[in-house]
This record gives C-alpha cells, sequence and structure tokens, in this order.
C-alpha cells in the first residue's frame, strides 16, 4: 500500500516485504557489532518498519546505518545513534519517558515498542502534522504527540522517568531537569559546535544531578521556540 500525502509532497508505502525484514536484521547486526548490546532496544529496531518513517524514494537504502532527510531540513537519526541513546535511558516498560524532538517519530516508537509511555514534543508545525496523519502510528496508543518548545518540556504531564533530547542542546535545559523524578535519567547531547558530547544525567533527591560523559555524535540544533510555517 502506498499513501500519498498532498499536503506535504510525500509519499510512504507500508508494505513490510521479505526483504525490508532482512535488511533490518543486517542492521541489527551492523549496530550489534558497533558496540550495542541492549536486546530490547536491537528487538525494537528488528521489528519497526523504519523505512515506514521516510519517504519512498529511501525505500532501498532505509536500512543503512546513516541519517537521512525528512523534509524542513531535519532529520531521522541514524539506527546507532538510536539505540546508543535508548540503551543509555535504561527504559522499562510502563516508564512515562518525555522526548524533545519528534522529528520522524522514530525514535519515539522504538521507546513505545520497549513498552514506554512517551510524551513527545516537535517544534515544527509541518513535521508534527506529517505525524498526525501516519496510519501506523495508531498502533501505538501509549505514545503521544505535542506541538512546542522543548525548551519548556510539559509541566503538565511531569515528572517523568526519563528525558531524552534528540536535538544538539546548547545547554542542560533547567525546566526538563526540574521535570525529571528524583532517580531519574536524562540523556542529552550537549554542545554548540558541529558535534555535541552524548551525557546522562541522573537526578538526585536535594534536585542537583550526577553526570557522565560518553561519546561524541553531531545533531541538528535544538531551536528555542515553535515554528508555525
Ligand atoms: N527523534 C527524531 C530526530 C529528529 S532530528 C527521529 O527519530 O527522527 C531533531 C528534531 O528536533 C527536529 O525535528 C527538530 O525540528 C526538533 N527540535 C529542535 N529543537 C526543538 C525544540 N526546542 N523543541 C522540540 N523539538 C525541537
Amino acid at each position: 500500500m502506498h499513501v500519498r500525502n498532498t499536503a506535504y509532497h510525500i509519499m510512504r508505502t507500508f508494505d513490510d516485504t521479505y526483504r525490508h525484514k532482512g535488511l533490518r536484521r543486517q542492521l541489527v547486526d551492523t549496530i550489534k557489532q558497533k558496540g550495542i548490546t541492549d536486546e530490547r532496544v536491537l528487538e525494537a529496531i528488528l521489528n519497526i518498519p523504519r523505512h515506514f518513517f521516510m519517504d519512498l524514494a529511501f525505500d532501498t537504502i532505509a536500512y543503512e546505518d546513516r541519517a537521512f532527510p525528512i523534509g524542513e531540513g531535519q532529520t531521522i537519526s541514524q539506527p546507532y545513534t538510536v539505540a546508543y541513546q535508548t540503551q543509555l535511558l535504561e527504559v522499562k516498560p510502563f516508564e512515562k519517558v518525555l522526548e524533545i524532538g519528534t522529528g520522524s517519530a522514530y525514535q519515539a516508537i522504538v521507546l513505545a515498542e520497549i513498552g514506554a509511555h512517551v510524551y513527545t514534543i516537535e517544534r515544527q508545525k509541518k513535521l508534527f502534522e506529517i505525524n498526525k496523519d501516519f496510519p501506523y502510528l495508531k498502533r501505538y496508543p501509549s505514545l503521544k504527540f505535542f506541538y512546542g518548545d522543548g525548551f519548556e518540556g510539559l509541566p503538565t504531564y511531569a515528572p517523568f522517568d526519563k528525558v531524552i533530547v534528540t536535538a544538539a542542546a546548547p545547554f542542560i535545559p533547567p525546566k526538563l531537569i526540574a521535570q525529571l523524578k528524583t532517580g531519574g535519567k536524562m540523556v542529552i547531547p550537549v554542545g554548540t559546535g558541529n558535534v555535541q558530547r552524548m551525557l546522562r544525567l541522573t537526578k538526585l533527591a536535594d534536585g542537583g544531578t550526577t553526570e557522565e560523559a560518553f561519546d561524541n555524535f553531531s545533531f541538528v540544533p535544538m531551536l528555542g521556540g515553535r515554528n508555525s510555517e
């Protein structure tokens, strides 16, 4: 089945063939070799048809371990990066997770597939709207989409067990720390240049945090405010 979204000039396929499944198995092997060990993360990547999240033009290359454009100057993150952040987040079923930067919604679905209750925010109106019309996402009733500024988080739904930021943050947004439970964790790439350092913060009972630093990555920037164009 091919679905054309005429409002946004994108065409998607919702056929998941043996070929796609075979390519997914290879992708899982690749990210295992790069060091991902969390079985739930690997299982989610194996189960989710990543090509559903991209324009039909990318159908044959959707399972390469790289980022791809999704419109509005944004990208669907590299599978290794999605797996890396998800592994660091140590998500368990039924946890409340806040994601900043919905983009294609692929990362959000990986979290939902693991069983998390996901609240995801996107600042670009068009990307938010595209996801509203994406039939595959209806399989995940525990996944909720918001149009807004991730620097503000979602105070109405706080506190969260986990927070994941999928855009390059110029600094650690204080409101996101405030919306974490005690003992909760936030995984966030921080930096203003071309590369950012992946950090994991753990919230302490006194409201402070401990910080662990991991590898460098390259994300699109986390920008303030909403974009309604
Ligand atoms: N998680 C996405 C990655 C998308 S790239 C995926 O799996 O495909 C990062 C996304 O963050 C972009 O869509 C960008 O528009 C969005 N973004 C950037 N700054 C933001 C902010 N302040 N609040 C919410 N979303 C933001």
